[in-house]
Order: C-alpha cells, then sequence, then structure tokens
C-alpha cells in the first residue's frame, strides 16, 4: 500500500521539493532509477555507438565490423586498409545484432548542432535531414562562386554585404528587367523580390552550347525551406507584341537552389529568337514577375 504514491512521485517530479511523509522516505531511497527509454539520455547513447569513427555518420545495415567488433561505414570502409579503431584487419563480419537494433533506434537529426530537436528511424532518417529546417543554407546566388553557409535568417545579411548589386524589388507583381540579353558568353541577371514577408531570388541565366544555341533559362528560388516554397506560387511571362509566353511554378527553396531546376528544364525556357521577339531594341528584356500565395 505505502510504495504506489511514492513510485508515482519519483517519475512526476524527479524527486523534487514535495514534503514526503516520515513513513515513505526510506522506501523512496531504495528505489531504482528510471531508466527513460523513448527519448533520453538511453537512446542517445546507444545511437552513439553507431558513429562512425572516420566520418562521424551513422554506420548504416549493411553494418560490418572488425575482427575485435568496432565498425566503421560503408563509405569510408573501401578506403581503409585496416579498422581505424584498432588498426586490426577489416574483414567481411557483418554484425547483424547491429543491424536489428540500428533498425528499432530513433537517431537524432544530424542538424542536432543547429538547432533540430527530431529523433527518426533509419528509414525516414535521410529524407528528413534533406529537408530539414535546421539545415544549413548556402548562398543562393546562381554558380558555384561563393561558398558560404548559413543559417536561415543571416541569408539576407550576407546578400546585403557580399552581393550588394542585387537590387531588391518590393511587391508581388515586378519586371525583372534584363539589360543586355546579348552579351555574349554565359551570363546571370539576378534580382530580389520582397514580398508576403519573404524574400525570392529571380534568376536568369543564359547558356551557350558548344554548338552555338543559346538557351534562356528563369527561375524563382525562395529565401526559405522547401516547406516554406510550398505555400507560393510564381509566374514568369514575356509578353508584347501581341504575343504572350507564361511558365508558372512552385518557387525551389534555397536547399534545392536552382541549378538543378535549369539543368532539367524545369522552369521557364526560351531560345534566342524568342528572346529577340520580347527584347526591346537595346536588348532589354522584361519579364513579368507574380509570386501568389497557395491555400
Ligand atoms: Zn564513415
Ligand atoms: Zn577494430
Ligand atoms: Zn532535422
Ligand atoms: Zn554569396
Amino acid at each position: 500500500m505505502a510504495q504506489l504514491p511514492i513510485q508515482k512521485r519519483g517519475r512526476g517530479n524527479n524527486g523534487g521539493g514535495e514534503p514526503s511523509s516520515s513513513g515513505t522516505a526510506t522506501a523512496s531511497t531504495n528505489q531504482l532509477p528510471i531508466i527513460p527509454t523513448s527519448t533520453g539520455t538511453l537512446t542517445d547513447e546507444l545511437a552513439a555507438l553507431f558513429e562512425c569513427p572516420v566520418c562521424f555518420e551513422i554506420v548504416l545495415p549493411p553494418i560490418m565490423q572488425c575482427h575485435v567488433g568496432h565498425l566503421v561505414c560503408s563509405s569510408c570502409r573501401p578506403k581503409l586498409s585496416c579498422c581505424p579503431t584498432c588498426r586490426g584487419t577489416l574483414g567481411n563480419i557483418r554484425n547483424l545484432a547491429m543491424e536489428k537494433v540500428a533498425n528499432n533506434l530513433m537517431f537524432p537529426c544530424k542538424h542536432k548542432q543547429t538547432g533540430c530537436r527530431v529523433s527518426l528511424g533509419l528509414n525516414e532518417k535521410a529524407e528528413h535531414e534533406e529537408v530539414c529546417e535546421f539545415r544549413p543554407y548556402s548562398c543562393p546566388c546562381p554558380g558555384a562562386s561563393c561558398s558560404w553557409q548559413g543559417q536561415l535568417e543571416k541569408v539576407m545579411v550576407h546578400l546585403q554585404h557580399a552581393h550588394k548589386n542585387i537590387t531588391t524589388l518590393n511587391g508581388e507583381d515586378i519586371v525583372f528587367l534584363a539589360t543586355d540579353i546579348n552579351l555574349p558568353g554565359a551570363v546571370d541577371w539576378v534580382m530580389m523580390q520582397s514580398c508576403f514577408g519573404h524574400h525570392f531570388m529571380l534568376v536568369l541565366e543564359k547558356q551557350e552550347k558548344c554548338d552555338g544555341h543559346t538557351q534562356f533559362f528563369a527561375i524563382v528560388q525562395l529565401i526559405g525551406s522547401r516547406k516554406q516554397a510550398e505555400h507560393f506560387a510564381y509566374r514568369l511571362e514575356l509578353n508584347g507584341n501581341r504575343r504572350r509566353l507564361t511558365w508558372e511554378a512552385m518557387p525551389r527553396s534555397s536547399h534545392e537552389g536552382v541549378a538543378s531546376a535549369i539543368m532539367g528544364s524545369d522552369c521557364l525556357v526560351f531560345d534566342t529568337s524568342i528572346a529577340q521577339l520580347f527584347a526591346d531594341n537595346n536588348g532589354n528584356l522584361g519579364i513579368n514577375v507574380t509570386i501568389s500565395v497557395v491555400c
């Protein structure tokens, strides 16, 4: 009879300042500590056992071990001639027990250091980390010239400091004016559009293939995560001389970037002759850009 309320108190408030009756005080000190199982230290310690000693990523099944039992991940293993922990031989010994444990364990997201609190099973881990809100952001400027990385809140500060020549227009409906589109070679035109409390990067990229064929790619990227991008749509429109060419899509997120979309033509694509139809005599091309909120 006397044990029951003590167990409840132990779980509930970690032995805090609540007064206990004289009869129950002794019993409470003899009680076994409660081991947290779902979240907390035990899971974290188990998850740490799966850390690769070379790259610090999680060792995924099939899990191979050295003759003593040290683990190393499958991407590091081919580069090693011996076990990085004990210098022993790395045979083809598979550790089935560890694989079973790994499949039933929750691992912290690899962006834990930057604030992600999510723990996931192995099947969902990679997928989550790809779209994780805490994944560092790269500089959204097209091309690989800038290697900056940082948190989402710092992206605009970075652009304002390191890419001062990028202009910003406010409003959901603006004209992105690319000047001198006849410039030879590969050229990027970039500007920012601010609306709905977010910043969007507009990119027009001119690519010249080796056979001399030139293509233009226009696309919009939200400065934000994929989840945020899902709330918006953008429309690009070339309009003039009684002609109209329109493209509508969901903006790319900063994590996705625009390079892969341009490569796959998942954007407004047109060639030089179409560009000439809409450009003025000085080679200036206006693209109407409209951002809207999707419900
Ligand atoms: Zn590794
Ligand atoms: Zn070893
Ligand atoms: Zn995460
Ligand atoms: Zn940059």
